[in-house]
């Protein structure tokens, strides 16, 4: 569903991002990974997708300095010559009740989760507007659309993905480039791995499938909005939440 086409994933060494690498690399696609700072999960991860017999790429940066998007659209440049795909997927969470977070406890999960999506994709979109094609999927949260205790900084990042989506879409509907969100529920993952088992029961009790999702739940989605098979979806937001949002 993806042969030959050249995606770009923030946080794609582990968790989400590493099943959406997965599923693009089963299908065809050569990709770059970028994260943050495991270096060792980011060589492991390389090694699992070379079994695809598609180009792996790992670049290391953090996604909250825009360097890391200029240093991601100049390898797309000279490795493929173009970006395709543009997977907005690293994230970070930092949840604290109001009255105790700080100001950096705040700015830190906004500079990593909104401005981080925002670098990319200026830097992507430009080398897509060129080609007058493109997919950019990035990844919001329910947290985005409802809210949730303690994390008026993450959900404040996510809010603003979906904002940042929608306008994109917009912009850049007619250049061919179709912008898109995934809001997952709660999916097991080292994220979430975090919670309490009181904290996880209360998320599960709300989800109508009854069971918490997976990586590859969402990265089913995520290839679906990447495929051809998305080609008239545009400006969504599509929850993979086994149901908590409907
Ligand atoms: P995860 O397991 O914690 O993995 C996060 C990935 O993002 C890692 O590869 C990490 O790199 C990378 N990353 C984090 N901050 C970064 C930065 N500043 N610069 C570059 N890379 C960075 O998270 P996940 O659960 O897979 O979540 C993936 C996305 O889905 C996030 O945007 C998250 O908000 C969203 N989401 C998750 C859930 C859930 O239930 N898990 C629900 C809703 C939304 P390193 O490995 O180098 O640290």
């Amino acid at each position: 569903m993806l042969k030959d086409k050249k995606a770009v994933i923030t946080g794609g060494i582990r968790g989400i991002g590493k099943a959406i690498a997965k599923r693009f690399c089963e299908n065809g696609a050569d990709v770059i990974l970028c994260y943050r700072s495991n270096d060792a999960e980011a060589e492991k991860t390389a090694e699992e997708l070379k079994q695809y017999g598609t180009q792996v790429h790992l670049l290391k940066g953090d996604v909250a300095d825009p360097q890391t998007a200029v240093k991601a659209a100049a390898m797309a440049k000279e490795l493929f010559g173009r970006v395709d795909i543009l997977v907005n997927n690293a994230g970070i969470t930092n949840d604290k009740l109001m009255v105790r977070m700080s100001a950096e406890d705040f700015t830190k999960v906004i500079n990593a989760n909104l401005n981080g999506a925002f670098y990319m994709m200026k830097e992507c979109s430009s080398l897509m507007i060129k080609k007058r094609s493109g997919v950019i999927i990035n990844m919001a949260s329910v947290s985005g659309l409802k809210g949730n205790p303690a994390q008026v900084n993450y959900s404040a990042s996510k809010a603003g993905i979906v904002g940042m989506s929608l306008s994109a879409a917009k912009e850049l509907g007619r250049r061919g480039i179709r912008v898109n969100a995934i809001a997952p529920g709660f999916i097991e993952t080292d994220m979430t791995s975090v919670l309490t088992d009181e904290q996880k029961a209360q998320a599960a009790a709300n989800i109508a499938l009854g069971r918490t999702g997976k990586p590859e739940d969402v990265a089913n989605a995520a290839l679906f909005l990447a495929s051809d098979l998305g080609a008239y979806i545009t400006g969504q937001v599509l929850s993979v939440d086994g149901g908590i949002i409907m």
